[in-house]
């Protein structure tokens, strides 16, 4: 791989600059690969950030605090923002530009065109927040028009995100190549999240019981359960029982990416998803797991 030669991280606000340096880049016959956040890093967006270091000769990563896939505007006001701490991490994790918008250049008339999702949006967190990936979709679009990345990384800390980019890159034929990541857990198992900053003493302490649950679900799949109805029952059993500050929003089981059932009983691909919503955060999990790998996987613990 031809890596840029270390400048240290520019950091950049214009559209117009971004695009000339992406044109630049490739003029040189390097290879570009995007990865949009919204900022707050952690060691989430960090993983993300070395992944396409890897397997980009330049990486560009956005910090964008987009306000139009939020439905509730106190999450949008109040979500963490530190620009330079997110600069310095970013550059340690091989990022060579931070772009940095505005929300005037990336809606210079409103949100007078925007793109529509209408599959996978029923479940999950579509039905608990309309219009969200609406304005993911609107968002992405226009990230992906100025950037013209080669390669875009996504985390499966928001699976239902990675299956409907996956869709609207097909759909407007986007010349761009999707990889998804893993999620990236505290040591006792909590993904990372910006939100869970907003997390209570005592809230914290009962969050890893997001991911035990999940995972009580999972072992239910490992011993042979494929029926959705009963998968859900064994995670929100366990909920039931260990969850006690934190409420329910969903527990889903669904074959993925189709995020739908088929009949009653799994398909081979499968995700478990959860979101729970403590006073000042609403946290999401899953696991995505594959039925033939279930069984080897066991075997090999
Ligand atoms: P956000 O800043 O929340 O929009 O996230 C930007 C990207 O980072 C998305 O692709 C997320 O899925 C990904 N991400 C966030 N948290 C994690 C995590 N714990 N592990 C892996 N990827 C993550």
């Amino acid at each position: 791989m031809n890596k840029i030669v270390a400048e240290g991280l520019k950091r950049m606000v214009s559209p117009a600059e971004v695009a000339r340096f992406v044109t630049e880049q490739k003029q040189k016959g390097k290879t570009v690969g995007f990865v949009p956040t919204m900022g707050a890093l952690h060691e989430g967006h960090l993983s993300l950030f070395k992944r396409a270091s890897e397997s980009s000769d330049c990486v560009i990563a956005s910090v964008f605090v987009n306000p139009t896939q939020f439905g509730d505007k106190d999450d949008y006001i109040n979500y963490p923002k530190n620009i330079d701490r997110d600069a310095a991490l970013a550059e340690r994790a091989g990022v060579d530009v931070l772009f940095i918008p505005e929300e005037s250049a990336i809606y210079p008339n409103g949100s007078d065109m925007t793109v529509q999702v209408h599959t996978k949006t029923d479940v999950l967190c579509g039905k608990s927040r309309p219009g969200h990936f609406d304005g993911v979709a609107t968002v992405l679009t226009k990230l992906f028009n100025i950037v013209k990345p080669d390669t875009v990384y996504f985390g499966m800390k928001d699976a239902q995100q990675v299956a409907i980019v996956s869709s609207l890159i097909r759909t407007f034929h986007i010349p761009v190549k999707l990889v998804a990541c893993p999620i990236v857990r505290e040591s006792d198992g909590l993904a990372k999240s910006s939100r869970n900053v907003r997390l209570s003493a005592n809230e914290r302490k009962e969050a890893p019981e997001i991911y035990k649950g999940l995972q009580a679900g999972l072992r239910a799949a490992e011993l042979g359960e494929r029926n959705f109805d009963r998968l859900i029952s064994t995670v929100k059993a366990y909920y039931a029982k260990h969850l006690i500050l934190g409420k329910i929003d969903y527990v889903d089981v669904l074959n993925y990416p189709e995020l739908k059932r088929s009949g009653a009983s799994l398909d081979r691909h499968f995700i478990i998803a959860c979101a729970v919503r403590y006073q000042s955060a609403r946290l999401i999990d899953n696991i995505t797991a594959d039925t033939e790998k279930l069984l080897s996987s066991r075997e090999a613990d």
